[in-house]
């Protein structure tokens, strides 16, 4: 296993739409198994291959940032099938660092997703799950949480972004 880096707004692999995955082999373990690695040293609760710099559809979310191994998940290939409700409530994402704003979405949502052996299966996420399902699975479609930021918050974000860019702290 190892700690991969973290690709940040502005890396093009984090708006390009990943690739399904086909083959359920060993490459996909280590690739998760890296991702676990990564997520948990940055104390995330969700992370997308493409934060990696893999456009592979594959996530993966622990809601106890490792506390409770029960809480992990794998999503591989993952779709929202059915969603109801809305929330209004504050994200973070890796790939912006300090960057909290809140965004609309589905207060529920049900997502059908393979394991890593290709198993498929469904399940139910309310609240802050249902947030990071939401969050991950937009990931792979090359959607970013500043895009469902209202066009204010996105503005004056997209403003610090660049400052920090051409400052050399991005
Ligand atoms: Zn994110």
């Amino acid at each position: 296993m190892s700690i991969k880096p973290i690709r940040l707004f502005g890396d093009p692999v984090l708006r390009t739409p990943a690739d399904p995955v086909t083959d359920f082999d060993a490459e996909l373990r280590k690739l998760v198994a890296d991702m676990f690695e990564t997520m948990y040293a940055s104390q995330g609760i969700g992370l997308a291959a493409p934060q990696v710099g893999v456009s592979k559809r594959v996530t993966i979310i622990d809601l106890s940032m490792g506390k409770d191994p029960k809480q992990k998940l794998v999503l591989v290939n993952p779709e929202v099938i059915l969603s109801e409700g809305r929330q209004y409530e504050e994200e973070g994402c890796l790939s912006f660092p300090d960057i909290r704003e809140k965004v609309v979405r589905a207060a529920k949502v049900r997502i059908r997703a393979q394991d890593e052996k290709g198993k498929w299966f469904e399940m139910d996420g309310e609240e802050l799950l249902a947030r990071a399902f939401q969050h991950e699975i937009d990931h792979l479609d090359g959607v970013l949480f500043i895009f469902r930021m209202s066009a204010l918050k996105r503005s004056l974000n997209l403003r610090k972004i660049r400052k920090m860019q051409s400052e050399g702290t991005w």
